[in-house]
């Protein structure tokens, strides 16, 4: 593809910049149009605009080089989400789990409010048995809220488990039927895809797809934007920390790049091929050290969807540390 050299320059200099260079799996990253529009987020209402380009956030918000990285920004209004907005000094603070109003009914986040100490854990793709039930082990056991997103077909894989998972409250996501770049094609093609993975998520749990979609490899453009909404999806979800637990690195890289987590982060963690199993509980902890709350996505953003079912002694630690 002939942008294909921008988006490598692109990636280049994210890593030469030490910042969090995208991939979901390992494949390549940034291969949509780029149009040089910086923000990926258009509005509710921006259906159909020209396509706002890839957006994998190569870098935290704010950190120095992010013009090289559209999609790096903050969604508009990241600041300051429906029910999560600043709370009052004093008092105890709910967890935003409020309705989502029109104004945000489909958006981009690469991170949630900055203005708490909740951060969201996020697990991607679910091939692997041996990794996913060893997750979810260490989140029951810390009674650590998570949000997963299986790809479709990983989830026909191992039913009994992905039942198990819904059934204890974890919200499910969607992140495609087989891990296809949805950003090419037509919005078509990613719609059924999309529809397809929700379609066998929901008969395999029983239980409502939490509407939001991670892309496979993290890029998306407004045609895929156009088929996630018409696919009922109330949000895509990237991230703002990445693990950089797909590249095999040794449990404690991973753990001290989740550390990194600011008000508000997204983490991105993998169910395959990696250490996770082996960082989860010292990412958790630590995270609890440094004052974070864990939350769901929806939690995080204000979409409402499924919660854990220990989630009342979280919510209630929460409260109590304001
Ligand atoms: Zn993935």
């Amino acid at each position: 593809m002939a942008l294909r050299p921008i988006a490598v320059s692109v990636v280049l200099a994210a890593a030469l910049l030490g910042m969090n260079v995208l991939h979901d799996g390992g494949a390549a990253v940034l291969d949509g149009p780029i149009t040089g529009v910086a923000g990926p987020t258009p509005s509710a209402g921006s259906t159909g605009s020209p396509g706002p380009s890839v957006a994998p956030g190569a870098s935290p918000d704010g950190t120095p080089g992010a013009s090289a990285s559209p999609g790096s920004s903050a969604p508009p209004g990241a600041s300051a989400p429906p029910g999560a907005s600043s709370p009052p000094s004093t008092g105890p603070v709910a967890i935003p789990d409020g309705p989502v109003t029109a104004a945000s009914a489909f958006r981009v986040w690469n991170h949630g409010p900055r203005t708490a100490k909740l951060v969201a854990l996020t697990f991607d793709d679910g091939w692997n048995l041996d990794d996913l039930q060893g997750i979810v082990a260490i989140l029951k056991a810390r009674q650590a809220p998570a949000t997963f997103f299986p790809v479709g077909r990983a989830v026909l894989r191992h039913p009994a488990t992905w039942a198990e998972i819904a059934a204890a409250g974890f919200p499910i996501g969607n992140h495609s039927w087989n891990h296809d770049d949805l950003s090419r094609g037509p919005s078509s093609k990613a719609l059924r895809d999309i529809n397809r993975a929700t379609g066998a998520i929901e008969r395999t749990t029983g239980v409502p797809l939490f509407p939001a979609i991670r892309p496979p490899f993290g890029t998306y453009d407004a045609s895929f934007q156009k088929a996630a909404r018409a696919a009922g999806m109330r949000a895509v979800i990237m991230w703002d920390i990445d693990t950089r637990d797909w590249t095999g690195i040794k449990p404690k890289a991973i753990v001290r790049a989740a550390l990194h987590a600011q008000r508000g982060s997204i983490i991105v963690m993998h169910t395959d091929k990696t250490n996770i199993v082996r960082a989860l509980p010292g990412i958790i902890d630590g995270l609890r050290a440094k004052g974070f709350t864990l939350v769901t996505v929806g939690q995080l953003i204000g979409l409402p969807g499924p919660v854990p079912v220990f989630m009342d002694r979280e919510q209630r630690e929460f409260q109590k540390g304001r």
